[in-house]
């Protein structure tokens, strides 16, 4: 098993080399190291490698996590299921949340960013897998959304997440990640400012990159597995 700075430097550059076969500029590219499950330590080892951006799925977990390592300059990534009920528990730390896919959502995290005078930032999360268990809107479910955020002043919409099916078939890996660019397309036409599109983990973030991926989500390649 590699270092974690091994690892995080072949992630780093194997992301650049996607990004200049593909045409991309890999400076828009923003790796979120995934270290769910995994010990403070393994991120205190990522973040003296020069990592500062780290997914959690669980809340409870990030707010342990966040609670623990107070670097001022660390941006934590919410990536998972949100309970409504504990979103109080994270919006101290959070500087982003991927999952959010309901109006009510958006009001708690509203709510809970405006006690904390802070501004949260936001990605919708929507289906591109057909599969109900990985949550999300549908794309046409977007605008509604979009609308609902507009005026809130605690909480910024910057794009959509999505995940793929887990599949060796990587035309519909393709697919899926051509339907989350095709959505956030659309909607810069009323939201000229929307941007990110995190998609991609350990095993498709090449295909990611491909379909113009600005937030990539990788944890077992660089964290070892769970
Ligand atoms: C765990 C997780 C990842 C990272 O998965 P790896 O396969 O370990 O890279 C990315 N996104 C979400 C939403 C996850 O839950």
């Amino acid at each position: 098993m590699p270092s974690i700075k091994d690892s995080l430097k072949n992630s780093l550059s194997s992301i650049d080399d996607a990004a200049r076969l593909f045409g991309k500029n890999t400076d828009d590219i923003c790796l979120v190291a995934v270290s769910k499950t995994k010990p403070v330590d393994m991120i205190k080892e990522a973040y003296e490698a020069g990592q500062r951006h780290f997914g959690e799925n669980r809340m409870l977990e990030l707010q342990e996590k966040a609670t623990a390592l107070t670097y001022p300059d660390i941006q934590w990534h919410m990536i998972g299921t949100l309970q409504t009920n504990k979103i109080k528990y994270i919006a101290p730390y959070v500087h982003w949340i991927h999952s959010v896919y309901k109006a009510k959502q958006l009001d708690e995290i509203e709510k809970r960013a405006a006690q904390n005078n802070r501004i949260i930032q936001v990605l919708l999360q929507v289906n591109i897998s057909d599969e109900d268990q990985k949550g999300g809107c549908l794309p046409t479910q977007v605008p509604d959304l979009l609308a609902h955020a507009e005026p809130m002043e605690h909480v910024v919409v910057r794009g959509l997440m999505g995940m793929a099916k887990f599949t060796d078939n990587k035309e519909e890996i393709h697919t899926s990640f051509r339907l989350l660019a095709n959505t956030l397309f659309h909607n810069k036409v009323q939201y000229p400012k929307l941007r990110e599109l995190s998609m991609g983990m350990s095993n498709d973030y090449i295909i990611a990159i491909e379909e113009g991926a600005t937030m990539l989500r990788i944890g077992s390649a660089i964290f070892g597995g769970r």
